[in-house]
């Protein structure tokens, strides 16, 4: 075995990284992110997400488990509570497990979110085919773009 180096620690002001608009082709309603960290050992990644009112994320599921922090508005997951899902109102926290999926999330007031992604999150068909798996790799490329 080798003997590994340490990673290096980062820190970012929020402020020198530019809102870029999220691949339109995986939501709708003008979604703006941060892309803050990646993490190719463990394929984990995280991000900030501007997410206007009426604003939406397309079908996906979640490959490996994620963390959020709702920092502003209201977050309607898989539905809502309307819809046996979860609607949170800022400030809230969630966790949603490895295989999450995802149909609906949908932000009917601008809302603003953090998340960290452990591993990809793959959009998909109505009938559940993959169609864009983002890994960290493929999040940071995009961001970059
Ligand atoms: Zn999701």
């Amino acid at each position: 075995m080798h003997i590994k180096p340490k990673v290096k620690e980062e820190a970012i002001h929020l402020s020198d990284l530019a809102w870029k608009e999220f691949p339109p082709t995986l939501s709708s309603g003008g979604i703006r992110w941060k892309m803050l960290h990646a993490s190719p050992e463990m394929g984990a990644w995280t991000a900030i997400f501007d997410c206007p009112a009426g604003s939406s994320f397309n079908p996906h599921f979640h490959v490996g488990p994620g963390e959020y922090l709702l920092t502003k508005g209201r977050m309607d997951v898989r539905g809502g509570s309307e819809h046996g899902g979860d609607t949170v109102l800022a400030p809230a926290y969630g966790y949603e497990s490895a295989n999450a999926r995802h149909d609906q999330t949908q932000f009917p007031v601008d809302s603003e979110f953090y998340m960290t992604f452990l591993g990809p999150l793959a959009f998909i068909d109505p009938d559940g085919t993959p169609i864009a798996v983002v890994t960290w790799d493929e999040a940071q490329r995009a961001y970059a773009g």
